[in-house]
C-alpha cells in the first residue's frame, strides 16, 4: 500500500476531537510510509490533516477542481497539487492515485466521495478496500443504516465488509493489510452468491 486517498471535512466541526482524529489520520499514514492523496484544500479537517502529514515529513498529493483553486481553499505547502477541470475528474483521479479510501468525519462531500467508491468496489471497477473512523460515534446513524441495508436485503454481507469501521486510524491500516477483495457484484449473470 503506497498511497490512500482520505476523504474529510471541509470544516473541522464542533468538537476538537475531530481535529485531533485528523492529525492521529496524518501521523499514523506518516509513520507507515503511506502517502496521502486528499482533496487539496487548507480548510476544514482537510487543512489539520495535511499540515499534520507536512509536519511529520509525509508524502502528499492534493487534487483539486480549478474553480476551487480560484476560490482559495488550496492548501500552499503541497508540492504535489494537480488542479483538474471538474469534480468528477477529481474523483477519477483520486480514485487511481489511492490504494485504498478513508472517510473523516465530513458533510455531504465527504459522504458523496466515500460511498462512490465503495460502489466502485463492489462493482469491481476497483478491487479497493474502504474504511469509516468511526471518531466520537460521528458515524453511529450510518453505521446503523448499513446494518439495515443487510438486514433488510439491500446490502450482501461480503459486500459490505469492503468497508472496514474502526475508531482508531491504525486499525484501519491494519485492515486494509489484511484485505482480500470479494468477488465483484454481477461477476456471472444469475449467479445469487453476491445477492442480499
Ligand atoms: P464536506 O464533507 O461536505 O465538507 O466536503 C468535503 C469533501 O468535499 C472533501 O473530501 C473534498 O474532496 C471536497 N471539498 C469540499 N469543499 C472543498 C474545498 N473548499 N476545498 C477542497 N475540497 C473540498
Amino acid at each position: 500500500m503506497n498511497s490512500i486517498s482520505v476523504f474529510c471535512g471541509s470544516s473541522t466541526g464542533a468538537n476538537t476531537v475531530y481535529r485531533e482524529a485528523a492529525r492521529a489520520t496524518g501521523e499514523a499514514l506518516v509513520r507507515a510510509g503511506i502517502r496521502l492523496v486528499y482533496g487539496g484544500g487548507k480548510v476544514g479537517l482537510m487543512g489539520v490533516l495535511a499540515d499534520a502529514v507536512l509536519a511529520a515529513g509525509g508524502q502528499i498529493t492534493g487534487v483539486m477542481p480549478r474553480a476551487l483553486v480560484e476560490r482559495e481553499t488550496a492548501h500552499h505547502g503541497i508540492a504535489d497539487l494537480r488542479i483538474v477541470e471538474s469534480m468528477h475528474e477529481r474523483k477519477e483521479l483520486m480514485a487511481s492515485l489511492g490504494d485504498a479510501f478513508i472517510a473523516l468525519p465530513g458533510g455531504p462531500g465527504t459522504l458523496e466521495e466515500l460511498f462512490e467508491q465503495w460502489t466502485w468496489s463492489q462493482l469491481g471497477i476497483h478491487a479497493k478496500p474502504c474504511g469509516l473512523l468511526n471518531v466520537n460515534g460521528y458515524f453511529d446513524p450510518l453505521v446503523a443504516m448499513i446494518g439495515r441495508m443487510v438486514s433488510e436485503q439491500f446490502l450482501a454481507p461480503p459486500l459490505a465488509a469492503i468497508l472496514a469501521i474502526e475508531t482508531r486510524p491504525d486499525k484501519l491500516l491494519e485492515r486494509f493489510r489484511a484485505y482480500r477483495p470479494p468477488p465483484r457484484k454481477w461477476s456471472s449473470p444469475g449467479d445469487a452468491t453476491l445477492q442480499p
